[in-house]
This record gives structure tokens, C-alpha cells and sequence, in this order.
């Protein structure tokens, strides 16, 4: 028996890897299996988007760390031996695919972002940025199965009926051991923001902004816009004018608007890692040689304080 197998830990997650999933299966001329975490019905509706099977890996006890189902994973791939394990690169999945990895003895790429099947070999050449970014390292797994974390966002979502459309069964493991390690307490983080992967505009706030005020300047283009707001490393990481989650880049989440707009963002690569999927990218800085340019469809040099108020005002009388 072989396969390709996709785990993630929401629907979303669970859609892109069946889209990237189902074609590779096909080339391999094989089957895709869907592993949800509790989630019934997320892997029901896996089989509608193209698995030809699901598995919900349920846990009876706390909600907490992923690796109290590494065991069961290990031993389905050990029983079934699948050709492929495409896994969301999330925190706690992140984990969970390198602890299988090492159990597997398996070669794992880690945010893998473009897989590119090789017919005459019958494998699966990876893509991963390094270097922070300003180089791609191809990867080949010669060993079995090939296994990759991919960032979510990575890949459009597969539709309801773009598989094979037929009825299947969700197949339930219930987990009995004990997790390693045990949930004390959980708390919600503070500054918890929109997840703007799903934003059809995004205005991206970058370090040409003086202060943590000003972003309203920002805010004001994206009401106008009925956009949603997100920032450069700078402004999240490291001034935290904006939550780390509105990150956009290699460090922070990857992004596909209609329209994404920079203002005062330089366009290093490591922050236009973030946007290459977006379909126009327009940018406002000051500076006619900055990177950002480079990279976009539209471009206005011009002081931001200057241009921001007057886009509005114009955005305003269209609307
Ligand atoms: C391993 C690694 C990972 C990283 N990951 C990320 C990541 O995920 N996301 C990310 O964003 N960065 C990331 N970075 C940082 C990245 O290299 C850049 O430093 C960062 O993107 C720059 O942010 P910025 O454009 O806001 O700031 P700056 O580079 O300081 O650019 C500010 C820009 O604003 C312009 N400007 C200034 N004033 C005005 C004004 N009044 N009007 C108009 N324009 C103005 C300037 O001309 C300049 O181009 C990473 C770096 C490393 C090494």
C-alpha cells in the first residue's frame, strides 16, 4: 500500500495540503488520505475535496500537545507505508513532523514551498528558502516515506468536488496513552489579532511609520478599502506597535490579497517572501530605489504622511 498523506490541524490547513496532495497522489498514481485532530467533520468534508480517505485521530483526555498522537502515526505509516506525509507547518505540528521524522528514520523538509514531482524518478523535489530567504535549496528525500512541513497559505485551498466526489467513510483512532507532557494551564494570548491569510486587501503598515499613532493613517486606508491591517518585522516583532501574528514574510505568515499595499515598507526579501502570491502590489515610499518597487505593479514615491490622506480622500469620493 502507498500514498500521500496530509495532516493539519484545522480545515483550512487541511484543504490547502489536499489540493498540493491530490496532485501529487495523481502523479504518483496513487491514493490521499486526510488526517484531521478531532475534527469529524473536517474530515468528512476532506473526502468532498478530494481524499479519497480520512482519519480523525481523536484523544480523550485535555486538549493540549500534538505528540500524545505521534505513536498512532508512526505505526499507520510503519502498517501502510505511504510514498508521501505533507504536514502544516505550525507550531505544535512542526514538532509532531519532526518527532515522527526521527522515528521514521524519514527525510524531512521543513516549510517547504513548492514541490515539483519528477516523473522519470518517481520523487518529489522540494523547495525551501535559506539564507533568510535570498536562496532556494532543493531537496530530494531518498528515503521512505518523503515527508514535508508546508507553511499554510502555501497552496490555494482545494473545492468542494474537486476529486474524486465520492462518499467515504471517516475512519476514527482514538488515542489511549499518556502525552508526555501535561497542560497546566491555558491562557489567550493578549493582542490576539484577525488571521488576515484570508484578507483580499491588505495594508501592510512598515517602518517608514514615526510612531505607533500614526498607524491610524493605515487603519483609515484599509476602512476605506475594507481592508485589514498587518506589518513588516520591524513594526510587529520588534516595535510591537502591531501583533506578531499580523507578521507578513519568512518569519511571519505568507499572504494571497487581490491587492496588497506597502506603505513605507523597503521590500527586503524576507518581507516580499510573504506577498509573492498577492495578484497587484502597490507600494508608497519615499525612496524612489527602494526594493519594494522592484516587485510592484504600482508604485507612488512620495512622503506617506503626504499621500496616505490624499489616497483616502480620494478612495472616499469613489466609493
Ligand atoms: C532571518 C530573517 C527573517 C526575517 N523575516 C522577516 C519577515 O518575516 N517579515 C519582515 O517584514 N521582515 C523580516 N525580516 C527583516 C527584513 O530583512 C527587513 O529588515 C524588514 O522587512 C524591513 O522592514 P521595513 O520595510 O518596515 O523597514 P525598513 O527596511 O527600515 O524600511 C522602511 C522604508 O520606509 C521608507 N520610508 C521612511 N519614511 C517614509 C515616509 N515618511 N514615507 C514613505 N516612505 C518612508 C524608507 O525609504 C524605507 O524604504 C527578516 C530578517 C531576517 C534576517
Amino acid at each position: 500500500m502507498a500514498g500521500v498523506w496530509v495532516l493539519g490541524e484545522n480545515r483550512e490547513q487541511l484543504f490547502e495540503l489536499l489540493s498540493i496532495g491530490r496532485s501529487l497522489a495523481d502523479k504518483y498514481g496513487t491514493t490521499l488520505a486526510a488526517f484531521a485532530f478531532q475534527d469529524t467533520q473536517a474530515a468528512r468534508d476532506c473526502i468532498a475535496r478530494g481524499a479519497d480517505r480520512a482519519v480523525v485521530l481523536k484523544y480523550r483526555g485535555q486538549e493540549g500537545p500534538l505528540d500524545v498522537f505521534m505513536p498512532t502515526i508512526v505505526e499507520e505509516v510503519k502498517g501502510k507505508d505511504p510514498d508521501m506525509l505533507l504536514i502544516a507547518s505550525t507550531y505544535r505540528l512542526k514538532e509532531l513532523a519532526a518527532r515522527i521524522a526521527e522515528r521514521l528514520k524519514a527525510g524531512l523538509c521543513s516549510d517547504c514551498i513548492k514541490l515539483v514531482f519528477n516523473e522519470e524518478e518517481k520523487s518529489v523535489e522540494m523547495e525551501r528558502l535559506m539564507y533568510g530567504g535570498s536562496a532556494v535549496q532543493k531537496v530530494v528525500c531518498l528515503s521512505r516515506p518523503a515527508m514535508a512541513t508546508i507553511p499554510p497559505g502555501t497552496f490555494e485551498k482545494a473545492e468542494a468536488g474537486s476529486g474524486p466526489g465520492k462518499e467515504g467513510d471517516v475512519d476514527e483512532i482514538v488515542q489511549t496513552n499518556e502525552p508526555a507532557v501535561t497542560m497546566l494551564e491555558r491562557k489567550v494570548r493578549e493582542r490576539e489579532a484577525k488571521d488576515i491569510r484570508e484578507a483580499r486587501t491588505v495594508i501592510c503598515v512598515g517602518r517608514g511609520f514615526e510612531k505607533k499613532e500614526d498607524i491610524k493613517l493605515a487603519e483609515e486606508l484599509a476602512t476605506v478599502l475594507r481592508g485589514e491591517i498587518a506589518g513588516t518585522r520591524p513594526v510587529t516583532e520588534e516595535l510591537h506597535w502591531l501583533p506578531e501574528s499580523l507578521c507578513i514574510g519568512l518569519s511571519g505568515i505568507q499572504v494571497r490579497p487581490d491587492l496588497y499595499i506597502g506603505l513605507g515598507v523597503s521590500g527586503q526579501i524576507q518581507h516580499v517572501t510573504g506577498l509573492r502570491d498577492a495578484k497587484v502590489i502597490c507600494a508608497v515610499n519615499r525612496d524612489a530605489n527602494a526594493p519594494i518597487f522592484g516587485v510592484s505593479d504600482l508604485g507612488i514615491v512620495g512622503d506617506l504622511y503626504d499621500v496616505v490622506p490624499k489616497l483616502v480622500d480620494e478612495l472616499k469620493k469613489g466609493f
